[in-house]
């Protein structure tokens, strides 16, 4: 069973208390090729982000802890645009989405922009949306993780799973050029753990 625990929240930027949930346990099965994880109680990512009913404002816990004057004016612009209804209920894949721009707006890094906006294609795949629907947010995924490795956000032991991932989603996308670029730069590494090697070779080979 996934298991939650109440929480409190005071939004950041309207102030409003509302009472919401914390993912305090679940399960993984397998993995599919883009490490989207196949739970085998239901998808708990949705509950990790949470919407504040008053303004619409998307976050992970820490957010609502970690934003100053300057981002909650800046997160305010953006909010605006979203045009929000009161009590308005979001999906996992919009959350994720949403928490994206927000992440871009607060500055957070490229590398947690990409990792949102990867979840947002996992949670449309968990709610049933085709993959055209996936597709926007793989491309920013891709755009972001791009940016994170010139910006030199990784660090040497990430760069396997990083071109790894960069070459799945660039495949899913049907840019084969670029995917086999990261799948083959992957030789060029030290340390690739085997399991890793084995996931990719599988992958290749599904290009033609
Ligand atoms: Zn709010």
């Amino acid at each position: 069973m996934t298991e939650f625990e109440p929480k409190k929240l005071s939004c950041p930027c309207c102030e409003a208390e509302f009472e919401t949930r914390l993912v305090t346990g679940f399960r993984i099965g397998d993995k599919d090729a883009d490490f989207c994880p196949r739970y085998l109680d239901g998808n708990p990512l949705p509950d990790f982000l949470h919407v504040c009913p008053e303004c619409g404002f998307v976050g992970f816990e820490a957010d609502y802890r970690n934003m100053d004057e300057t981002k909650v004016k800046r997160v305010g612009t953006l909010l605006a645009g979203f045009h929000w209804q009161k009590n308005q209920s979001l999906g996992g894949a919009e959350r994720y989405r949403r928490a994206a721009l927000i992440g871009i707006y607060t500055g957070k890094r490229s590398a947690e922009v990409a990792d949102l906006y990867l979840q947002a294609t996992w949670c449309s795949r968990m709610e049933g949306e085709n993959d055209d629907d996936q597709k926007g947010a793989r491309r920013k995924a891709v755009k972001y993780f791009e940016l994170a490795m010139a910006a030199e956000e990784f660090s040497p032991d990430d760069l396997p799973v990083v071109h790894y991932l960069l070459g799945e989603l660039n495949r899913r996308l049907g840019e084969d050029e670029k995917a086999l670029r990261h799948f083959d730069k992957m030789d060029d590494l030290e340390k690739v753990d085997p399991w890793l090697i084995e996931w990719r070779d599988k992958q290749k080979a599904l290009i033609k």
